[in-house]
């Protein structure tokens, strides 16, 4: 009896019921840190060939009263599998427009291109379009400046619904990023149904380039692609000089990485805006 009593206790995981508790905790909190203002939007600047500042990646992080600054590996999980993420994005998105049109209105920011990324959760809403709309219109953002990144998966996912509701926004003047580009099985096919803009090669492409063969066959593959069908490539995580090199040699155009600067708030962004314009 006492030994089965014991077998039985093998049922009872106690690392599981930690990770459970720890979890639920991490999603209660979540839903005080929308409502208790705690998220932040850090921005990575984008670069074109030429050195230019051409806009730049909105990026949440999670200001916790005891954890401090927190990068979306921390929590952005738990708040797709929760509903969270769906008026998360909604605070991402208005927010980014807010900060569009704050810049608007100085001579030194108005050029200044953002890009927003979409959870596929956010992006299946019913309403995802009339949001959209309802924020620009309540901004005063203009939507040419606003590029919403779509991931390669979510695009792929249901691709009548995503026709549908880019070809709308696209109407109104919103452009378009497939992130994450490379990691998905695209074919041209579905591409060339799809009212881009740009496509975003992934950074575990980047991160091999000159290492792994593959990935600079795979890189200038994407590179020529977006030639063909006329849109433009920007390469995420150029962290050395040789990357850089070798993407402009194969002809990307635009970069976003540590080599020319992390995320940062808003105020640092605007500093090296100002530095920049002025080169
Ligand atoms: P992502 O959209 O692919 O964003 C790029 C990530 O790479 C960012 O991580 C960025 O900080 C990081 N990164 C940029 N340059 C470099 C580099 O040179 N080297 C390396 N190693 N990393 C670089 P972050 O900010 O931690 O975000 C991680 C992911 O979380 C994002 O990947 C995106 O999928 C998601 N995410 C971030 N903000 C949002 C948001 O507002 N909404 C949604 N739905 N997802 C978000
Ligand atoms: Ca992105
Ligand atoms: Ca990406
Ligand atoms: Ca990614």
């Amino acid at each position: 009896v006492k030994s089965q009593g014991r077998n039985a206790l093998c049922f009872f995981d106690p690392q599981m019921q930690i990770a459970i508790s720890q979890r639920a905790q991490l999603e209660s909190d979540l839903q005080l840190a929308l409502t208790g203002r705690q998220f932040v939007l850090h921005y990575q600047p984008q670069f074109h060939l030429d050195g230019r500042m051409v806009g730049a990646e909105a990026l949440i992080r999670w200001r916790h009263p005891e954890r401090g600054l927190l990068t979306p590996g921390h929590f952005i999980g738990v708040a797709e599998e929760s509903e969270l993420i769906v008026p998360m994005g909604h605070w991402v998105l208005r927010t980014a427009c807010e900060q569009l049109a704050a810049w608007q209105g100085d001579a030194r920011y108005r050029h200044v291109q953002l890009s927003v990324n979409v959870s596929a959760r956010q992006f299946r809403q019913r309403d995802f379009v009339a949001r959209v709309v309802e924020v620009l219109r309540e901004t005063g953002a203009r939507p040419h400046l606003l590029k919403l990144e779509l991931t390669e998966s979510l695009v792929l996912d249901n691709v009548d619904d995503t026709i549908a509701k880019m070809g709308l926004l696209k109407t109104k003047g919103v452009r378009f990023s497939v992130d994450d580009f490379g990691t998905g099985y695209s074919s041209l096919a579905y591409l060339t149904r799809l009212p881009l803009d740009q496509l975003k090669i992934d950074q575990s492409f980047v991160r091999n380039l000159g290492v792994k063969h593959t990935d600079d066959v795979i890189v200038q593959t994407i590179i020529g692609m977006a030639r063909n069908l006329e849109l433009d490539v920007i390469a995420e995580g150029v962290e050395t000089q040789a990357q850089k090199d070798f993407l402009a040699l194969h002809g990307c155009q635009f970069f976003q990485g540590y080599l020319m600067g992390r995320p940062m708030p808003v105020a640092d962004l605007e500093a090296q805006l100002g530095t920049s314009s002025a080169a």
